[in-house]
């Protein structure tokens, strides 16, 4: 317990006696709860903020943002907040319980004691609170005997229906395992199996369910064995009952993950997910596919890109082992795709689409063209969409090494001639 103490004094102090200012002057208990106690338990490190406050958590939101200078996004329904602007991310929520109106749906919640708020928490690891706003010796209460399962590395559920009333803690929980290194006790897997079985992600919103599935394919850590959890629990059916994972496919994708740690950044930000669905998808035809995307409610800006990843990752592999391809064609398939999709084609382990794929990476990727189409106008081209083309056709003539930067101006110049003469033509 003294280890979790002294833990706690690292807490930034600024903010701590901008909390301890709060909840004195407004005579309300405040507490440290959730992922950062926790972590501070089993790794020292200090994550995401979340404060439970016994009493008025808009108004204390309201006021430490005022003290600390930074702006409240509240959420009245659920009585939290969101403290922006100062570095690091802080939730404030009041203390509540939560009553379920029916299975997978949001809950009803009421203001109530720290200890009760506690209890409708996912698993024991997270119930671990340590008050803040009366300065040292920052008491840590357990009151769920969630040390002991720490040290027992096992993720307990804290009632029967834990799972039934909200599944997706068993996503989180999955993601718990691999993360925390803690494994669901046998109680938890035999409930999650059950709620699985008995439907319980039916009722569960595509939105929600979404959330939880990326975020637990985020690529940090063993990405094979969250995969593999999934299939054990039986989860990759919630998806689509025909979606299937090989030994190979877990390899590949395991692969993958590592090679995407090796590429050049992009402006994209690497998304999980979007290493993991064109595997999966190689096993469902085009309307599970769609009927996937439409349990996921995948964004529509994604849509397109979901469906096709898989087709466009096999048609870049039918290129790239094709023996005539030419540099420019290589560019044409890989250029499209999203460095996930690249990494899938490295990780793939077969010696034509890994040589061409770091071919483009190292070298065609980024040739660009000396020529600019000003150069084109100013030798007499009229603007328009003919210049953009003539200046694609001459950077492809550059990729298969056809002509040198010396010879670009006067190939792109008899590119224009000829369309325009074979315009004149039609
Ligand atoms: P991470 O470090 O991955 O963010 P976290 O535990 O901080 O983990 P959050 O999603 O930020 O995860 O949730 C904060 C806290 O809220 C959790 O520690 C848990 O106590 C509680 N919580 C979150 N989601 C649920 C849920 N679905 N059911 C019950 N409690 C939950």
């Amino acid at each position: 317990m003294q280890l979790l103490e002294d833990r706690a004094r690292r807490i930034d102090r600024d903010l701590l006696e901008a909390i301890q200012q709060v909840s004195q002057r407004l005579g309300y208990r405040v507490y440290l709860v959730g992922g950062a106690p926790r972590d501070l338990v089993l790794s020292g490190r200090l994550g995401d903020f979340d404060l439970v406050v016994e009493g008025e958590g808009e108004e204390f939101a309201r006021a430490l943002a005022e003290v600390l200078g930074g702006t409240a996004r509240m959420h009245s329904r659920f009585g939290t907040a969101e403290l922006k602007g100062l570095g690091e991310r802080l939730d404030i929520a009041t203390a509540r319980t939560e009553c379920y109106g029916s299975p997978a749906a949001l809950p009803e919640v009421e203001p109530s004691p720290l200890t009760e708020d506690l209890l409708r928490r996912d698993f024991s690891v997270n119930t671990l609170a340590i008050e803040l706003g009366e300065g040292p010796p920052y008491e840590v209460l357990d009151t769920c005997h969630a040390l002991e399962d720490m040290k027992n590395g096992r993720l307990r559920v804290l009632h029967d229906d834990s799972f039934t009333d909200d599944p997706t803690r068993i996503l989180r929980g999955i993601r718990f395992e691999s993360r925390l290194g803690l494994r669901l006790d046998d109680a938890a897997e035999r409930m999650a199996r059950a709620a699985v079985a008995d439907g319980a992600f039916d009722a569960l919103s595509g939105d929600r369910l979404r959330r939880e599935v990326f975020r637990l394919l985020e690529p940090v850590g063993s990405i094979e064995s969250r995969l593999s959890r999934l299939g054990e629990l039986g989860l990759l059916s919630i998806l689509n009952p025909g979606l299937r994972l090989s030994g190979e496919d877990l390899i590949w994708i395991g692969r993958a993950a590592t090679e995407l740690e090796g590429l050049p950044p992009d402006t994209a930000e690497v998304e999980g997910w979007r290493l993991v669905f064109p595997v999966l998808y190689g096993s469902l035809d085009k309307r599970a596919g769609e009927e996937t995307a439409d349990r996921l409610s995948i964004r529509p800006e994604d849509r397109d890109w979901l469906l096709g990843s898989r087709r466009d990752l096999d048609h870049a592999i039918e290129v790239l082992r094709r023996p005539s391809s030419k540099p420019h064609e290589i560019d044409r398939v890989l250029r499209p795709l999203r460095r996930e999709q690249i990494a899938l084609l490295l990780a793939l382990g077969d010696p034509p689409v890994v040589q061409w794929t770091r071919r483009w990476l190292q070298e065609l990727r980024s040739l660009s063209l000396t020529l600019t189409g000003q150069e084109l106008v100013d030798a007499g081209c009229a603007p328009g969409p003919s210049i953009g083309r003539a200046l694609v056709a001459t950077r492809e003539a550059r990729l298969d090494g056809s002509i040198t930067a010396e010879g670009e101006l006067q190939f792109a110049l008899s590119e224009l001639k000829s369309e325009s003469r074979k315009a004149g033509r039609e």
